[in-house]
Protein backbone atom coordinates (compact mmCIF):
# COMPACT_ATOMS: atom_id res chain seq x y z
CA UNK A 1 0.00 0.00 0.00
CA UNK A 2 3.29 2.10 0.08
CA UNK A 3 4.42 2.03 -2.64
CA UNK A 4 3.60 4.49 -5.61
CA UNK A 5 0.71 3.49 -7.97
CA UNK A 6 -0.75 4.65 -11.40
CA UNK A 7 -2.37 7.99 -10.34
CA UNK A 8 -0.20 9.03 -7.24
CA UNK A 9 1.99 12.29 -7.20
CA UNK A 10 5.35 12.03 -6.54
CA UNK A 11 8.54 14.33 -5.75
CA UNK A 12 11.38 13.26 -8.24
CA UNK A 13 15.05 13.67 -7.77
CA UNK A 14 17.75 12.94 -10.87
CA UNK A 15 19.02 9.25 -10.17
CA UNK A 16 22.31 9.69 -12.50
CA UNK A 17 23.56 13.05 -13.40
CA UNK A 18 24.81 11.07 -16.93
CA UNK A 19 21.20 10.19 -17.25
CA UNK A 20 18.77 13.55 -17.48
CA UNK A 21 15.76 11.50 -17.66
CA UNK A 22 16.18 8.95 -15.24
CA UNK A 23 14.47 10.06 -11.36
CA UNK A 24 14.21 8.36 -8.34
CA UNK A 25 10.76 9.05 -6.44
CA UNK A 26 11.58 10.75 -3.16
CA UNK A 27 7.90 10.93 -1.77
CA UNK A 28 5.02 9.78 -2.49
CA UNK A 29 2.20 12.71 -1.74
CA UNK A 30 -0.94 11.52 0.34
CA UNK A 31 -3.78 9.89 -1.68
CA UNK A 32 -7.10 11.48 -1.79
CA UNK A 33 -9.07 8.41 -2.86
CA UNK A 34 -7.08 5.10 -3.66
CA UNK A 35 -8.78 1.92 -5.16
CA UNK A 36 -7.47 -1.76 -3.33
CA UNK A 37 -7.61 -5.06 -3.88
CA UNK A 38 -6.36 -7.97 -1.49
CA UNK A 39 -3.12 -8.93 -2.41
CA UNK A 40 -2.88 -12.21 -4.73
CA UNK A 41 -2.29 -15.40 -3.32
CA UNK A 42 -3.09 -15.90 0.50
CA UNK A 43 -1.48 -12.76 1.67
CA UNK A 44 -4.23 -10.42 2.56
CA UNK A 45 -2.74 -7.11 2.43
CA UNK A 46 -3.57 -4.42 0.79
CA UNK A 47 -2.71 -3.48 -2.91
CA UNK A 48 -3.74 -0.35 -4.11
CA UNK A 49 -4.36 -0.22 -7.67
CA UNK A 50 -4.98 3.23 -8.54
CA UNK A 51 -4.80 6.28 -6.22
CA UNK A 52 -6.60 10.12 -6.28
CA UNK A 53 -9.40 8.91 -8.81
CA UNK A 54 -11.85 11.80 -8.50
CA UNK A 55 -15.10 9.70 -10.63
CA UNK A 56 -15.18 6.81 -11.20
CA UNK A 57 -17.41 5.89 -14.17
CA UNK A 58 -19.38 2.24 -13.68
CA UNK A 59 -19.85 0.85 -16.58
CA UNK A 60 -22.35 -1.81 -17.84
CA UNK A 61 -24.04 -2.51 -21.28
CA UNK A 62 -27.77 -2.48 -21.32
CA UNK A 63 -27.50 -5.89 -23.85
CA UNK A 64 -27.68 -8.90 -21.74
CA UNK A 65 -24.93 -7.83 -19.09
CA UNK A 66 -26.97 -5.69 -17.78
CA UNK A 67 -27.29 -6.65 -13.69
CA UNK A 68 -28.34 -4.72 -11.24
CA UNK A 69 -26.85 -6.53 -8.37
CA UNK A 70 -23.35 -6.09 -9.70
CA UNK A 71 -23.95 -2.42 -10.24
CA UNK A 72 -24.71 -2.41 -6.40
CA UNK A 73 -21.64 -4.19 -5.89
CA UNK A 74 -19.65 -1.71 -7.71
CA UNK A 75 -21.04 0.82 -6.27
CA UNK A 76 -19.85 -0.41 -2.55
CA UNK A 77 -16.32 -0.28 -4.18
CA UNK A 78 -16.79 2.85 -5.37
CA UNK A 79 -17.93 4.67 -2.19
CA UNK A 80 -15.10 2.49 -0.30
CA UNK A 81 -12.47 4.08 -2.35
CA UNK A 82 -13.41 7.70 -1.87
CA UNK A 83 -14.22 8.65 -5.73
CA UNK A 84 -17.54 9.37 -6.52
CA UNK A 85 -19.34 7.45 -8.88
CA UNK A 86 -21.44 7.39 -12.15
CA UNK A 87 -22.94 4.99 -13.43
CA UNK A 88 -22.63 4.16 -17.61
CA UNK A 89 -25.24 2.34 -19.14
CA UNK A 90 -23.86 1.69 -22.43
CA UNK A 91 -24.59 -0.09 -26.07
CA UNK A 92 -27.97 1.67 -25.53
CA UNK A 93 -28.78 1.00 -29.32
CA UNK A 94 -29.12 -2.43 -28.30
CA UNK A 95 -32.01 -1.92 -25.82
CA UNK A 96 -35.48 -0.98 -26.11
CA UNK A 97 -36.46 -0.61 -22.48
CA UNK A 98 -34.05 1.64 -20.76
CA UNK A 99 -36.56 3.26 -18.88
CA UNK A 100 -37.41 -0.17 -17.71
CA UNK A 101 -33.60 -0.81 -16.66
CA UNK A 102 -33.18 2.41 -15.31
CA UNK A 103 -36.10 1.82 -12.73
CA UNK A 104 -34.38 -1.42 -11.51
CA UNK A 105 -31.38 0.15 -11.29
CA UNK A 106 -32.67 3.23 -9.17
CA UNK A 107 -33.75 0.83 -6.60
CA UNK A 108 -30.32 0.47 -5.73
CA UNK A 109 -28.20 3.50 -6.84
CA UNK A 110 -29.97 6.42 -5.10
CA UNK A 111 -29.07 9.37 -6.32
CA UNK A 112 -25.75 9.01 -8.39
CA UNK A 113 -26.26 9.90 -11.83
CA UNK A 114 -26.60 7.65 -13.85
CA UNK A 115 -25.81 7.90 -17.65
CA UNK A 116 -27.31 6.12 -20.59
CA UNK A 117 -24.68 6.07 -24.09
CA UNK A 118 -23.69 4.43 -26.70
CA UNK A 119 -19.66 3.75 -27.70
CA UNK A 120 -20.62 2.65 -30.86
CA UNK A 121 -22.68 5.01 -32.38
CA UNK A 122 -21.62 8.18 -29.77
CA UNK A 123 -24.85 9.16 -28.32
CA UNK A 124 -24.50 10.07 -24.82
CA UNK A 125 -20.57 10.05 -25.08
CA UNK A 126 -20.39 13.96 -23.88
CA UNK A 127 -22.44 13.66 -21.09
CA UNK A 128 -19.22 11.93 -19.50
CA UNK A 129 -16.98 14.89 -20.58
CA UNK A 130 -18.06 17.34 -17.54
CA UNK A 131 -16.64 14.74 -14.72
CA UNK A 132 -13.22 14.92 -16.79
CA UNK A 133 -12.21 18.61 -17.60
CA UNK A 134 -8.97 20.05 -16.28
CA UNK A 135 -7.39 18.78 -13.66
CA UNK A 136 -10.03 15.73 -12.92
CA UNK A 137 -9.31 11.76 -13.13
CA UNK A 138 -11.49 9.64 -13.74
CA UNK A 139 -11.30 5.44 -13.60
CA UNK A 140 -13.30 3.18 -15.44
CA UNK A 141 -15.18 -0.41 -13.20
CA UNK A 142 -16.87 -2.99 -15.28
CA UNK A 143 -17.12 -6.62 -16.77
CA UNK A 144 -15.05 -7.42 -19.55
CA UNK A 145 -17.08 -6.93 -23.03
CA UNK A 146 -19.31 -4.07 -21.90
CA UNK A 147 -17.25 -1.36 -24.14
CA UNK A 148 -14.82 0.48 -21.49
CA UNK A 149 -12.29 0.47 -24.18
CA UNK A 150 -14.66 1.51 -26.70
CA UNK A 151 -15.87 4.58 -24.72
CA UNK A 152 -12.28 5.60 -24.10
CA UNK A 153 -11.52 5.79 -27.51
CA UNK A 154 -14.39 7.50 -28.42
CA UNK A 155 -13.48 9.98 -25.26
CA UNK A 156 -10.43 10.48 -26.78
CA UNK A 157 -11.35 10.55 -30.76
CA UNK A 158 -9.06 8.05 -31.63
CA UNK A 159 -7.59 4.24 -31.29
CA UNK A 160 -5.97 4.12 -28.07
CA UNK A 161 -6.94 0.59 -27.44
CA UNK A 162 -7.69 -2.00 -29.40
CA UNK A 163 -11.26 -3.39 -28.57
CA UNK A 164 -12.24 -6.90 -29.99
CA UNK A 165 -15.46 -8.41 -30.55
CA UNK A 166 -15.64 -10.27 -27.14
CA UNK A 167 -17.03 -13.84 -28.80
CA UNK A 168 -13.61 -14.45 -30.76
CA UNK A 169 -11.92 -13.60 -27.71
CA UNK A 170 -9.01 -15.65 -26.10
CA UNK A 171 -9.31 -14.71 -23.01
CA UNK A 172 -5.84 -14.31 -21.82
CA UNK A 173 -4.43 -11.57 -24.46
CA UNK A 174 -8.06 -10.12 -25.39
CA UNK A 175 -7.22 -6.88 -24.68
CA UNK A 176 -3.97 -5.36 -25.35
CA UNK A 177 -4.55 -3.00 -21.64
CA UNK A 178 -2.52 -5.80 -20.21
CA UNK A 179 -0.66 -2.75 -18.30
CA UNK A 180 -1.81 0.36 -16.07
CA UNK A 181 -1.79 3.00 -17.96
CA UNK A 182 -2.95 6.71 -17.38
CA UNK A 183 -4.12 9.01 -20.40
CA UNK A 184 -4.45 12.61 -20.83
CA UNK A 185 -7.60 14.06 -22.94
CA UNK A 186 -7.29 17.03 -24.90
CA UNK A 187 -9.81 19.28 -22.08
CA UNK A 188 -6.67 18.42 -19.80
CA UNK A 189 -8.24 15.48 -17.55
CA UNK A 190 -6.85 12.20 -17.43
CA UNK A 191 -8.26 8.84 -17.48
CA UNK A 192 -6.91 5.63 -15.84
CA UNK A 193 -7.69 2.37 -16.84
CA UNK A 194 -5.63 -0.74 -15.52
CA UNK A 195 -6.70 -4.36 -15.91
CA UNK A 196 -6.53 -4.60 -12.02
CA UNK A 197 -9.59 -2.44 -11.65
CA UNK A 198 -11.56 -5.11 -13.05
CA UNK A 199 -10.62 -7.68 -10.54
CA UNK A 200 -10.50 -5.43 -7.29
CA UNK A 201 -12.37 -6.58 -4.65
CA UNK A 202 -14.00 -5.78 -1.66
CA UNK A 203 -11.73 -3.64 0.80
CA UNK A 204 -14.40 -1.09 2.63
CA UNK A 205 -15.55 -0.43 6.17
CA UNK A 206 -18.48 0.19 7.96
CA UNK A 207 -18.87 3.99 6.70
CA UNK A 208 -18.38 3.57 3.53
CA UNK A 209 -20.83 0.70 3.50
CA UNK A 210 -23.38 2.81 5.12
CA UNK A 211 -22.82 5.38 2.21
CA UNK A 212 -23.96 2.30 -0.10
CA UNK A 213 -27.03 1.79 1.69
CA UNK A 214 -28.35 4.96 2.69
CA UNK A 215 -32.02 3.95 1.94
CA UNK A 216 -31.78 1.35 4.49
CA UNK A 217 -29.89 3.18 7.08
CA UNK A 218 -32.27 5.85 6.86
CA UNK A 219 -34.41 3.34 8.49
CA UNK A 220 -32.65 2.04 10.68
CA UNK A 221 -32.33 5.25 12.63
CA UNK A 222 -35.63 5.16 13.38
CA UNK A 223 -35.54 1.27 14.63
CA UNK A 224 -36.21 1.16 18.63
CA UNK A 225 -32.98 0.15 19.22
CA UNK A 226 -29.96 1.48 18.33
CA UNK A 227 -28.09 -1.83 17.79
CA UNK A 228 -30.96 -3.06 15.89
CA UNK A 229 -30.20 -6.32 13.88
CA UNK A 230 -33.47 -5.92 11.88
CA UNK A 231 -34.58 -9.17 12.32
CA UNK A 232 -37.32 -9.44 14.60
CA UNK A 233 -36.30 -6.57 17.03
CA UNK A 234 -39.62 -4.75 18.05
CA UNK A 235 -40.72 -1.55 16.66
CA UNK A 236 -38.01 -2.64 13.90
CA UNK A 237 -38.42 0.65 11.17
CA UNK A 238 -36.11 -1.43 8.24
CA UNK A 239 -39.02 -4.60 8.72
CA UNK A 240 -41.46 -1.87 9.05
CA UNK A 241 -40.69 -0.17 6.01
CA UNK A 242 -40.28 -3.53 3.87
CA UNK A 243 -43.73 -4.67 5.18
CA UNK A 244 -45.00 -1.36 3.55
CA UNK A 245 -43.19 -1.58 0.44
CA UNK A 246 -40.70 0.85 1.49
CA UNK A 247 -37.57 -0.66 1.26
CA UNK A 248 -36.85 -3.57 -0.56
CA UNK A 249 -36.75 -6.64 0.75
CA UNK A 250 -32.96 -7.27 -1.20
CA UNK A 251 -31.48 -4.41 0.06
CA UNK A 252 -31.25 -5.49 3.54
CA UNK A 253 -30.31 -8.87 1.99
CA UNK A 254 -27.44 -7.38 -0.12
CA UNK A 255 -26.14 -4.90 2.92
CA UNK A 256 -25.87 -8.53 5.38
CA UNK A 257 -24.44 -9.89 2.86
CA UNK A 258 -21.88 -7.26 2.07
CA UNK A 259 -21.30 -6.82 6.33
CA UNK A 260 -20.64 -10.64 6.11
CA UNK A 261 -18.23 -10.54 3.99
CA UNK A 262 -16.58 -7.49 5.27
CA UNK A 263 -16.33 -9.25 8.81
CA UNK A 264 -14.76 -12.22 7.05
CA UNK A 265 -11.75 -10.62 5.32
CA UNK A 266 -11.17 -8.65 9.15
CA UNK A 267 -10.92 -12.05 10.59
CA UNK A 268 -8.68 -12.94 8.11
CA UNK A 269 -6.63 -9.92 8.01
CA UNK A 270 -6.02 -10.30 11.98
CA UNK A 271 -5.36 -13.75 11.62
CA UNK A 272 -2.59 -12.50 9.55
CA UNK A 273 -1.44 -9.89 11.70
CA UNK A 274 -1.22 -12.01 14.86
CA UNK A 275 0.74 -14.84 12.65
CA UNK A 276 2.91 -12.09 11.63
CA UNK A 277 3.62 -10.69 15.03
CA UNK A 278 4.31 -14.18 16.21
CA UNK A 279 6.57 -14.71 13.90
CA UNK A 280 8.75 -11.31 14.54
CA UNK A 281 8.60 -12.34 18.08
CA UNK A 282 10.21 -15.64 17.17
CA UNK A 283 13.15 -13.97 15.17
CA UNK A 284 14.17 -11.68 18.24
CA UNK A 285 14.32 -14.57 20.06
P1 LIG B 1 -14.25 -3.80 -22.64
O1 LIG B 1 -13.84 -5.21 -22.40
O2 LIG B 1 -15.16 -3.31 -21.55
O3 LIG B 1 -13.11 -2.85 -22.87
O4 LIG B 1 -15.16 -3.81 -23.97
P2 LIG B 1 -14.78 -3.39 -25.47
O5 LIG B 1 -14.65 -1.90 -25.57
O6 LIG B 1 -13.64 -4.22 -25.94
O7 LIG B 1 -16.12 -3.78 -26.23
C1 LIG B 1 -16.59 -5.11 -26.32
C2 LIG B 1 -17.46 -5.28 -27.55
O8 LIG B 1 -18.65 -4.49 -27.45
C3 LIG B 1 -16.79 -4.82 -28.84
O9 LIG B 1 -17.15 -5.73 -29.85
C4 LIG B 1 -17.38 -3.46 -29.09
O10 LIG B 1 -17.39 -3.13 -30.46
C5 LIG B 1 -18.79 -3.64 -28.57
N1 LIG B 1 -19.39 -2.36 -28.14
C6 LIG B 1 -18.82 -1.43 -27.32
N2 LIG B 1 -19.67 -0.38 -27.14
C7 LIG B 1 -20.79 -0.66 -27.85
C8 LIG B 1 -22.04 0.02 -28.06
O11 LIG B 1 -22.31 1.13 -27.56
N3 LIG B 1 -22.97 -0.60 -28.86
C9 LIG B 1 -22.71 -1.82 -29.42
N4 LIG B 1 -23.68 -2.35 -30.18
N5 LIG B 1 -21.57 -2.48 -29.25
C10 LIG B 1 -20.61 -1.92 -28.47
ZN1 LIG C 1 -34.36 -2.52 12.87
Amino acid sequence: ADLPTVGDWVLTAPADENDPGSVTIEITLDRLSKFSRKEAGDRIGEQVIAANIDTVFLVSGLDVNFNVNRIERYLVLAWASGAKPVIVLNKADLCDDTADRILQLKAVSMDVPILIVSAQTGEGIDLMRPYIELGQTAAFLGSSGVGKSTIINALLGYERFDTRDVREGDSKGRHTTTFREMCRLDSGGMIIDTPGMREIQIWTDESSLARSFSDVEDFALLCRFRDCQHNSEPDCAVLQAIEKGELQVTRLESLRKFQQELAHLIEKQDASARAEKSKERKKRK
